[in-house]
């Protein structure tokens, strides 16, 4: 059976898909989107260790700034869930090599804002319940793309088919639109898993971000709205992760404290933990005929940098721009060369970030002196050249 026709699908209702929606809102055409999920869960209004979500994003100003043109950012605050970071201090385990800088020396406010995901989708869910021209279909699974000469047949696993002019994948790194599509990618395991977990430390954590580089892998402390809550991410070997899932609390705070090295508020509890596989995964080409890809399903990258939901919101800002200006002239909004527009400006962007990302992996994981000796020199260098140290911290507030 076949649906009223609409002008866009986007399937995936995570952050970039329900972005990606807000920001098309002006064009007036009608959006659906599709999740798989019955519908996202709603953030906690409690506040102990166990009442905070595993999964949080490391928010740029940049970001932010498109969630307030969004009319997102400004209910997220209200929740008072949001932790600011004003300092960043990023040092080598191994060595001696340390990098910190602060938001005064740019001028800003904060580096950026620890946020639980379900914030951030509740706030945008929101915002789409009240824009006319966008639909969230919930518990629909996207199970077939048929590419006809006048439009796209969506087929979800049940229910009816619905016919688009464009469909927009943002359905994350294992994107089942992009197989559909026939897009091929370039990925990589890492032999890796991230363990994420909610920390109480002590002494408060002053707003500040803590994460040292490990010859296993990185450890991030991610300070969140609570004074004494943090947020850990902690790359490890995939055996090794599995080890410190199994541990003991005791055990597990032990090791925890150990691989901080001091450096940073101690430890003193920890909530659940969760593990997540870390893969690094790059589409060949954002597009094909009436389709496009954005976010994790375009390219997933190490949370090493915590960049992957900066680096998906531009691509929503940027595609919703290319789009609406070809709408807004009478163009063929939906044609290929609009599409290009977009991945010309997001490619770019997107592989200098997971080159960085392979080049950190790469280095920080070598126990081999000589590359020590490297790392070290070069991250005090970083922390000496203001130019440099400019530069690196422009990566890390994001520069949209
Ligand atoms: C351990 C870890 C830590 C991280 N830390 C950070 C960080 O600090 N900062 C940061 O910026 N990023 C971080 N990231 C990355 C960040 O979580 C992702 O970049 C981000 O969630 C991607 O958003 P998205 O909307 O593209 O995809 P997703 O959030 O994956 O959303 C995809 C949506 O598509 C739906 N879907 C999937 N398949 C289908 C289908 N067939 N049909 C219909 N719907 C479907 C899903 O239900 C989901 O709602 C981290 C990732 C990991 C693994």
């Amino acid at each position: 059976m076949s649906q009223k026709p609409v002008d866009i699908v986007i399937v995936g209702a995570g952050v970039v898909g329900l972005s990606a929606a807000l920001a098309l809102a002006a064009t007036k055409l009608n959006i659906l989107v599709l999740d798989a999920q019955a519908a996202h869960a709603q953030p906690s209004g409690n506040r102990e260790l166990s009442d905070w979500s595993r999964r949080v994003t490391a928010l740029t100003p940049a970001s932010t700034q498109f969630l307030s043109e969004l009319d997102a950012w400004q209910s997220m605050c209200e929740g008072g869930r949001i932790g600011p970071y004003t300092d960043m201090v990023v040092w080598d385990s191994e060595g001696t090599g340390l990098i910190e800088f602060d938001a005064g020396s740019l001028s800003l406010d904060a580096l950026g804002y620890i946020v639980e995901s379900t914030v951030t989708t509740d706030a945008l869910v929101n915002r789409v319940n009240q824009t006319p021209n966008i639909a969230i279909q919930w518990d629909t699974w996207l199970a077939d793309l048929d590419f006809t000469t006048t439009h796209v047949r969506v087929v979800p696993r049940e229910g009816d088919e619905i016919h688009a002019q464009l469909v927009i994948g943002a359905d994350g790194g294992r994107s089942v639109s992009r197989e559909l599509a026939g897009i091929r990618t370039r990925q990589w395991s890492y032999g890796q898993k991230a363990i994420v977990a909610t920390v109480r430390v002590a002494p408060e954590h002053s707003s500040a971000c803590w994460q040292a580089f490990l010859p296993t892998g990185p450890l991030a402390l991610l300070p969140l709205a609570e004074n004494d809550l943090c947020s850990i991410v902690w790359s490890l070997d995939d055996s090794e992760a599995q080890t410190w899932i199994d541990a003991d609390d005791q055990a597990f705070l032990r090791g925890l404290n150990l691989a901080l090295g001091g450096r940073g508020p101690l430890v003193t509890e920890v909530s659940e933990r969760q593990l997540f596989p870390l893969v690094q995964c790059h589409a060949v080409d954002y597009l094909s005929d009436r389709f496009v890809l954005v976010g994790d399903a375009a390219h997933a990258i190490h949370p090493l940098a915590g960049q992957g939901i900066n680096l998906g919101l531009s691509d929503a800002q940027v595609l919703a721009t290319e789009v609406s200006f070809a709408h807004s002239r009478g163009a063929t909004w939906w044609a290929p060369s609009v599409l290009k527009r977009y991945e010309r400006q997001r490619k770019g962007d997107n592989l200098a970030m997971m080159a960085a990302m392979q080049a950190f992996k790469w280095g920080f994981g070598s126990r081999n002196p000589a590359i020590t000796m490297m790392r070290n020199a070069g991250l005090s260098a970083v922390d000496a050249l203001p130019m440099a140290k400019r530069w690196f911290i422009q990566q890390a507030v994001g520069g949209r």
